[in-house]
């Protein structure tokens, strides 16, 4: 055996191979290295004093790259101080520094003959300095970092083994003020080897997150975060301002705030690039570049929007994502039916609408002379634009449909009509636009009927009369026909005369007697239809009407049939304004404020679904349909209260696929429940923010009936917490609860009151990001297995809603802000059931006293006066979620400020404690503690147990509570730390409350 453990050491340095990790070593990005003495290959040229104490010793590593170590072993002798002293190290930015030992320690066992002056440790030392001094080395001016003690020393036995026990300790010093710093290295009589000495800074490194850029960023020493905000990458804007936050241990916290890739740039790999030639993006965002649609084409990179092909055209208000499109063909196949001077036109669709739906026809009527018919202006035709009496039916431009029928024509007359097919974009390429043509010749007609007869002179025996031409004579009048009869006789006789123009005078007439007249006007074509009859009276024997008269008459008559006329008008016109006003205009309709809430003008607004006569049409404003055949399922994840809910994945054209939850309505539903879950999607469709869960869309035009969502990995929160029970962070748990505060804020602005707000309707994604979903209105409790029904109906989550909403349904952003308090103590306690396993009747009775529940485990004093605040009786004085949302910021801030938890065990008897009274009684006796456990399920389960003295139910344990079923594991640990407490009360005295 070698007795000189000395010599033990010097082997060390070629046998590490076995315990240096293979070269290059990668150290962690936030670590930045002020001294790494395996970087160096030649000699440290560190102070050792005395010179016999610590040595330097080059060796190799297993790459045969020589390393520098530091040696000492006079573990034979006493009182040894032996100082090992590094060169100047300048601090940089560092106020907190790290430092890295390797090393290994010989067991003072393992050596003979040592006992009594070998020891097992060495201290570390540092001295803060603004300037190198050299060699100037003066024991007092260090401090001390600590003592260092190896977690394995090593025997002879393990070296010949040839395995080492290699030591890595690492120790903070800070805060570092002066400029730069000496270490140093203090052997009181160890057997020590050196084998590395690393010296870093912890920083945030520079990182792209949510396409702004965050610097490198030195933390601060103390506890706070540094803040840091965020430039957005070149080519984008910020959406919100972006910020992030350095944590003492050099990591990045709490993104919040984001950028978007400007026009024409989309996001690849953490930048705003350019959209491909061939590609284009009209808007803000973070979406990718479009393909150009059909007919379009970009050229070159950055395109905004993609310019149209040749003859092809885009109408104003057309979509950048829409294709070009071009004026549509000429109509075909136009058949024309003619009777006597109508004519029915009938044509075909076009062949090409140009690509367009918006396609209308027009009709153009042209009178032609001369030359023969040949369906266009060519040839010796002279046409003109027909008379303006000719009508159309329905009308002549504008038409949607394939047919018109035009009337009013001449008979036996030449016309020409020109039908074309219009689209939006006919006017813009006026040379293209086509069309079809028909040429027809009217039939001979009789003439129309004489429709005004006047009476110009009446006395006793004769009348005077004239009249006018009938508006279409269809050819030349020959004459007219007359036929006149005494009213009383009932055409029993009647005279006919003829005249050849048009006016007559009717003599031999009865005095004061009324007659019956009749014209009809005669053509080659034959006799008109006769017009309707005329009254006209003979003067009596004594009177005599003068034609002056015979018109004063007719004014007064005139008149009074304008007044009459007038009064009706007014009438009518009142009426309507009358109705008008009481019928609700559509868009008033709609604008139904959910919960009463009278919204500011410029906010957007919930829209009610259900204010919707049809509310299929409110899904199809809201909701985006999606082809069945863009959608993958792959599995079930979940069961609702519609069908199930599976994930998988939404593939759009031009767009990335994506990952997304799908909802789906089961076969055989009834109109109400189809209605039902769609509602969801028009409600959810309405919103758009990062903490409410987003629609990408419904398919409702095939079977089954979905909803697709954006697909969160981690599943509802109250599982995913249970899942994860005390493995977050602080900070990680207020970053999720700030998240469902933010839009909380959203959905409050917008003024719609979420009603069942409950960690499991918060969906978690593989971020954390939480994200509020559930919407519907009485769905949404129907849905809900924790909803009961009142004692005034309706379904309620009792142990999540707010007292006036429980006792008369006031639901309000207020009551919300109550759920959200449930939340935050369902978040903190990691998904327990809030008030356990009491019942709903006993949760409602003891929050009606003032009780409420009490701080969960580990629950910083901040976040628990936060719920205290949410669960204020007063409505008005609950907080608003924008002032939830600032508070958590500020804790996110502050992070120190989580520190201090809230006491439980200093209000030993309450599992509710009291907000009413400021003062909790105090718990003198067991009975009173027994009775101050009242409201708790377990109370009727303590009365199995003989719980005769305090010391019985001190000793009871977690095991014994489950003998007497109380199962569940927050009043076991409640009631175990209560017992605890009430015995150490009954002890010692009555605990301070
Ligand atoms: P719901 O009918 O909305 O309560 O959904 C029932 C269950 O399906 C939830 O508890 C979740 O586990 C799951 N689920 C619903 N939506 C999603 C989603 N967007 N991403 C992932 N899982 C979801």
């Amino acid at each position: 055996m070698d007795c000189n453990p000395r010599s033990l050491l010097f082997i060390l340095p070629l046998l590490l191979s076995c315990v240096i990790p293979a070269f290059p070593v990668i150290y962690p990005p936030n670590e930045v290295n002020l001294l790494d003495s395996k970087a160096s290959q030649g000699e440290l040229g560190w102070i050792s004093y005395p010179s016999h104490g610590w040595e330097e010793i080059s060796g190799v590593d297993e790459h045969y790259t020589p390393i520098r170590t530091f040696q000492v072993c006079n573990v034979m002798e006493y009182s040894q101080n032996n100082w090992l002293r590094t060169n100047w190290i300048p601090r940089q930015s560092a106020q907190k520094i790290y430092v890295e030992l390797k090393f290994t320690l010989r067991d003072c066992n393992s050596i003979p003959l040592v006992l009594g002056t070998c020891k097992e440790t060495f201290n570390l030392l540092y001295q803060d300095t603004d300037d190198d001094q050299g060699s100037h080395f003066r024991e007092h001016l260090f401090t001390k970092i600590d003592t260092i003690a190896a977690d394995e020393s090593f025997t002879q036995m393990d070296l010949g083994d040839r395995i080492l026990k290699l030591n890595t300790e690492v120790r903070e010093v800070g805060p570092m003020t002066k400029k730069g710093f000496y270490l140093a290295f203090q052997d009181v009589g160890a057997c020590v080897a050196l084998v590395s000495v690393r010296v870093y800074f912890k920083k945030c490194p520079y990182i792209v997150r949510n396409l702004a850029s965050f610097p490198d960023t030195i933390p601060m020493d103390s506890q706070s975060l540094v803040e840091v905000k965020g430039q957005c990458v070149n080519h984008s804007k910020e959406e919100e301002p972006p910020r992030m936050y350095c944590s003492t241990e050099g990591e990045w916290l709490v993104p919040i705030g984001k950028c978007l890739c400007n026009p024409g740039y989309e996001e690849r790999s953490n930048t705003c690039q350019m959209c491909r030639a061939g590609f284009y993006k009209s808007t803000l965002g973070n979406m990718e570049c479009s393909k150009c649609p059909p007919h379009s084409v970009s050229h070159h990179e950055g395109s905004l929007h993609c310019g149209c092909e040749k003859n092809y055209f885009r109408a104003e208000g057309d979509p950048a994502s829409m294709a070009c499109t071009r004026p549509p063909s000429a109509p075909r196949n136009v058949i024309s039916s003619i009777n006597e001077t109508s004519v029915i036109l009938d044509w075909s669709w076009p062949e090409d609408a140009g690509g367009r739906r918006d396609v209308t026809f027009t009709v153009l009527c042209k009178r032609c002379r001369g030359g023969a018919a040949n369906g266009s202006n060519g040839g010796n035709l002279r046409c003109e634009p027909c008379r303006s009496n000719v009508h159309f039916l329905p009308r002549a431009t504008g038409l949607h449909n394939t047919t018109v029928t035009v009337g009013d024509l001449l008979a036996h007359t030449n016309y020409t009509f020109e039908i074309e097919a219009l689209n939006g974009v006919s006017s813009l390429a006026p040379k293209m636009r086509q069309y079809a043509a028909v040429t027809i010749t009217t039939n001979q007609a009789a003439p129309s009927p004489v429709t005004v007869i006047r009476k110009e002179k009446t006395s006793r025996n004769s009348v005077s009369l004239s009249w006018q031409q009938p508006e279409r004579p269809n050819g030349i009048i020959l004459d007219y026909e007359i036929k006149y009869y005494e009213k009383e006789e009932q055409e029993t006789s009647y005279t006919i005369l003829r005249a050849r123009g048009c006016n007559v005078t009717l003599n031999g007439l009865k005095p004061n007697t009324a007659y019956l007249l009749q014209i009809r006007a005669r053509t080659a074509a034959g006799y008109g239809a006769t017009s309707p009859s005329f009254q006209f009276e003979t003067s009596p024997d004594s009177f005599s009407i003068s034609s002056e008269n015979s018109q004063v008459v007719l004014i007064a008559i005139s008149s009074a049939v304008a007044i009459i006329l007038l009064t009706v008008l007014l009438y009518v016109l009142i009426g309507r304004f009358c109705c008008h006003s009481k019928s609700k205009h559509p868009d008033e309709k709609r604008l139904h404020f959910g919960n009463g809430h009278l919204r500011l003008p410029g906010i957007r607004t919930y829209v009610d679904p259900h204010t919707y006569e049809d509310p299929s049409q409110a899904v199809h404003e809201f909701a985006k349909e999606l082809d069945a055949s863009c959608i993958a399922i792959d599995k079930v994840v979940g069961a609702g209260e519609f069908g199930e809910v599976c994930s998988g994945r939404l593939k759009l054209p031009s767009k990335k696929e994506i990952c997304v939850a799908i909802k789906t309505l089961k076969g055989g539903y009834t109109d109400k429940q189809r209605r039902d879950f769609l509602a969801e999607a028009s409600i959810m469709g309405q919103f758009d923010h990062p903490n409410i869960i987003r629609l990408e869309g419904v398919v409702t035009r095939s079977k089954p009936v979905m909803i697709v969502t954006e697909y969160m990995e981690n599943g509802s929160l109250d599982s995913f917490l249970r899942k994860h029970d005390a493995q977050f962070t602080g900070i990680q748990l207020v970053g999720m609860l700030r998240g469902i505060a933010s839009g909380m804020k959203y959905l409050s602005d917008m003024g719609y009151v979420h009603r069942d707000l409950a960690a499991r309707n918060i969906l978690v994604n593989s971020n954390l990001v939480c994200k509020v979903s559930d919407f519907g209105l009485s769905r949404v409790l129907e849905d809900d297995p924790e909803a009961a029904y009142t004692t005034r109906g309706g379904k309620i989550p009792i142990r999540w809603t707010a007292p006036e909403a429980i006792a008369y349904r006031k639901f309000t952003s207020a009551s919300d802000a109550w759920s959200y308090g449930i939340v935050l103590w369902e978040v903190m306690s990691y998904g327990e059931r809030p008030y356990w396993e009491m019942s709903n009747q006993d949760v409602i009775k003891a929050v009606d006293e003032g009780y409420r529940l009490p701080p969960p485990m580990d629950c910083p004093a901040t976040l628990y006066q936060l719920m205290l605040d949410c669960w204020q009786k007063e409505r008005n004085n609950r907080p608003k979620f924008e002032q939830i949302v600032s508070i958590l910021d500020k804790l996110i801030r502050n992070p120190g400020s989580l520190k201090i938890t809230a006491n439980t065990t200093s209000r030993p008897a309450n599992l509710l404690l009291d907000r009413s009274s400021s003062e909790v009684p105090s718990m003198g006796t067991l009975g009173d503690w027994m009775d101050g456990m009242r409201t708790l399920p377990c109370k009727e389960a303590f009365s199995g147990v003989s719980y005769s003295s305090c010391d019985t139910l001190a000793k009871t344990s977690t095991e014994d509570l489950k003998k007497v079923g109380v199962t569940i594991v927050g009043p076991q640990k409640k009631i175990v730390s209560s017992l605890k407490a009430l015995d150490s009360h009954t002890k010692n005295g009555p605990v301070p409350v």
